[in-house]
């Protein structure tokens, strides 16, 4: 099954998770899992997605048929997989080639405006994994929310804790313009602190109880204890950090406070969907988290931007 997208634009940030540096490899390796783009061509299997349509493209494929796709967990599909792989090219190109094009695309068959485009681009991955942690982490209507990290994944939690009612919303994070971006979103207090101080803090703002919902949204130790230790007994954190270590920290405290758990790989194609329609009608403004556009030649530096946190994320407009 073959297709092609042109037009197309990609998000760097993920890729090098954060060791922020590859290892030299002898196998070639195309860059990039988030994008979208219109179909050039299509393999003599595809059904369903046209040439010519406009498609956004999740950061895994998978079939959107077998047991686990109909489940809404499209990342643990039997048949898929993700791009920017060794073994599947990822999207940092002219083209990008499909597998499985008509479970993985998320075809728009509608006029778009291209003032959206940013904002349909993080349906491909940032605001579908703010979402997730979101959902995971059961953020309730008039309940509160906590926000760990201030990245492109954060931000957009703060904009899915909103979406979905929360009322108070903290944001953990330093840096001043993602600050600010945060509160745009709908943040309602910063904590700025680290360690025990950022816990002090979050006790002292939600009257020594902690809250209901934390997103965890860096990957980190600190992060990841920090966030078990802001959550109010009988809480949850949503994790959706990429995890640096193989267990799991903050054991103890989760335990003793009934804290749950939860989360992971975030299957964004199975919330295109319900994030679609706010994206079209401008309720909410994810794109704003692409705050620098390069073409393939300024990608090198799109990353160095990035790491230099002189950038919050960089799109490619091949
Ligand atoms: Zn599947």
């Amino acid at each position: 099954m073959l297709l092609f997208g042109s037009r197309a634009a990609g998000g760097a940030g993920t890729d090098f998770g954060h060791n922020k540096k590859m290892e030299r490899s002898d196998t070639r390796r195309v860059m990039g899992h988030e994008a979208i783009g219109v179909v050039e061509d299509v393999g003599a299997d595809v059904r369903t997605i046209k040439r010519g349509d406009f498609v956004i493209m999740p950061f895994a494929f998978s079939d959107g048929t077998c047991v686990f796709c109909h489940d809404g967990l499209q990342t643990s599909c039997i048949h898929g997989g993700f791009f920017g792989t060794t073994d599947v090219a990822g999207a940092q190109a002219e083209a990008v080639r499909i597998p499985l094009a008509d479970g993985t695309l998320f075809p728009l068959r509608a006029h778009v405006d291209d003032a959206l485009m940013p904002s349909l681009l993080t349906l491909s991955d940032v605001m579908g994994t703010g979402h997730h942690a979101a959902v995971i982490s059961r953020v309730t209507p008039g309940k509160s929310a906590a926000v760990v990290g201030d990245g492109a994944v954060g931000l957009c939690g703060v904009i899915a804790a909103k979406r979905l009612g929360a009322e108070q919303i903290i944001i953990l994070g330093r840096h001043a313009d993602r600050i600010a971006l945060a509160r745009d979103f709908g943040a309602t207090d910063v904590v700025s602190e680290r360690g025990d101080a950022a816990v002090e803090r979050v006790r002292e703002l939600t009257g020594d109880q902690g809250v209901h919902s934390v997103l965890e949204c860096v990957g980190l130790e600190q992060a990841m204890n920090t966030a078990i230790s802001i959550a109010r007994p009988g809480g949850a954190v949503g994790r959706v950090g990429v995890p640096q270590e193989q267990t799991i920290p903050g054991s103890e405290p989760a335990f003793y406070n009934n804290v749950m758990v939860g989360g992971g790989v975030a299957p964004v194609r199975a919330y295109i969907e319900e994030l679609l329609p706010d994206v079209l009608e401008g309720k909410i403004q994810p794109g704003r988290v692409f705050d620098r556009i390069v073409g393939l030649d300024g990608v090198p530096d799109g990353y160095r931007a990035m790491n230099d946190r002189e950038a919050i994320k960089v799109m490619v407009t091949p």
